[in-house]
């Protein structure tokens, strides 16, 4: 119960969670799947062994194989000024850290559990301060240009893959669909969906499911109104839900530390607005799951 999509393991222990009691909980309400997503060019092998390491601790031997079931992985390069100026070396490393795990390792190993390409994409988000990584002055043209590159190079690895994107978009809807219409391979999730009813429209009608996290919780009234008519608005069969621990904890655990069990209150808190159980909406989810990881081929 309560698969989640979207979240960074190793970003969760090294923030002082431990990841065995979260393997655990998890495993002890039956997930289904839960997908650790990559960041950077390397470090799938490391997120692999964090997980490894966590399962290893799990003294429980039905509870550990469970965990060992459900994790699957991703990989890819989140758009920083870094990444997107060094993008064809970046690009380099990533394609050979995903053949080589492909190459290697037996069949029911973590090794054969990459499932799709990202997280990546487009964000054009920053602050003064710049704490989030990002200053509008490290935007000049080129830099943009190097961001769709970027991008569009992660969805035609995905396409010759045959593997789902996972869509990183941040106040860029415009390039963001840009890109996609420009590569042409529409396959895989719009993660911790930010736009509107229309912008939801294009992705959908372009065949990409829209993944909601906690940040659905967190509308005050003037804004609320608008994120169920969403959340009511895409459609059973496209609809998932995702944390991103450890960042984004949903409400009431605003402000702590995110962990992919938190993905709970996600699911009431949207279940309650579609009008279905929990239990409903999970399941609708896990279906959806099955059918982008384990059974779509787009061409
Ligand atoms: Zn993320």
């Amino acid at each position: 119960m309560f698969s989640d999509t979207h979240f960074h393991f190793q970003n969760i222990c090294n923030s002082g969670v431990n990841g065995v009691e979260v393997l655990s909980a998890l495993a002890e309400r039956n997930t289904f799947f839960g997908l650790d997503i990559g960041t950077k060019a390397g470090d799938l092998a490391g997120r692999q062994a964090c997980v490894e390491q966590a399962i290893a601790g799990i003294s429980d031997n039905t509870l550990a194989e469970r965990a060992r079931r459900f994790m699957y992985f991703t990989a890819g390069i989140w758009p920083d000024v870094d990444a997107i100026h060094d993008r064809e070396n970046q690009m380099k490393l990533l394609r050979e850290s995903i053949t080589a795990v492909a190459e290697g390792g037996e069949q029911d190993t973590l090794n054969r559990k990459i499932v799709a390409v990202g997280e990546c994409g487009i964000d054009h988000h920053w602050n003064p301060a710049g704490v989030d990584g990002r200053c509008e002055s490290d935007f000049d043209e080129q830099t943009y240009r190097g961001e769709r590159e970027l991008f569009e190079a992660h969805i035609e690895l995905a396409r010759e893959l045959k593997l789902p994107v996972i869509v990183h978009s941040r106040d860029g809807f415009e390039d963001t669909l840009d890109c996609l219409k420009n590569v042409g391979y529409d396959n895989g999730i719009i993660h911790c969906y930010s736009y509107g009813i229309e912008e939801a429209r294009a992705f959908l009608d372009r065949g990409w499911y829209i993944a909601f996290g906690g940040a659905v919780t967190y509308n005050k009234k003037a804004k609320l109104e608008a994120v169920k008519e969403l959340l009511k608005f895409v459609p059973a069969d496209r609809f998932l839900c995702e944390t991103d621990a450890p960042y984004l904890a949903p409400v009431p655990l605003r402000g702590t530390i995110n962990t992919p069990v938190n993905v709970e209150h996600v699911y009431n808190f949207i279940a309650e607005v579609r009008g279905c159980t929990p239990e409903e909406l999970s399941e609708l989810v896990d279906n959806n799951i099955r059918k982008l990881f384990f059974t779509s081929v787009v061409e």
